[in-house]
């Protein structure tokens, strides 16, 4: 067991893993959860936001439950990949313990 580091991986909510029929589609979002869990926020919303614009993603919405984004977390995401991240620091630029993760905040379902 390793306590030094907590790292929070969302349970995906979508109805596919919560019927617990597709076991494929279940990993898949799993391993969405556990990638987006050692990204920083800003990084989760352009992968989630890049991710939204295949076209054979799912709509926001569903983006929403899988990742535990906001929808408008992922539209912004989208906004800001559009503009090509101009304005935004890269990560090198960041002071240690300026990118404090925020508590994820809940999809009413
Ligand atoms: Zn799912």
């Amino acid at each position: 067991m390793t306590s030094e580091t907590e790292i929070k991986i969302h349970q995906c909510e979508c109805d596919v893993c919560q019927a617990g029929t597709d076991l494929e589609i279940a990993r898949h979002h799993r391993q969405m959860n556990v990638f987006l869990s050692r990204l920083n926020e800003p990084q989760r919303r352009w992968y989630v936001g890049l991710l939204s614009q295949r076209p054979d993603s799912p709509s926001d919405r569903q983006l929403a439950k899988i990742t535990g984004l906001d929808e408008k977390t992922i539209q912004r995401g989208r906004q800001e990949l559009a503009a090509e991240l101009a304005g935004l620091p890269s990560d090198r630029q960041r002071r240690p313990g300026g990118g404090r993760l925020r508590a994820e905040k809940r999809t009413p379902s």
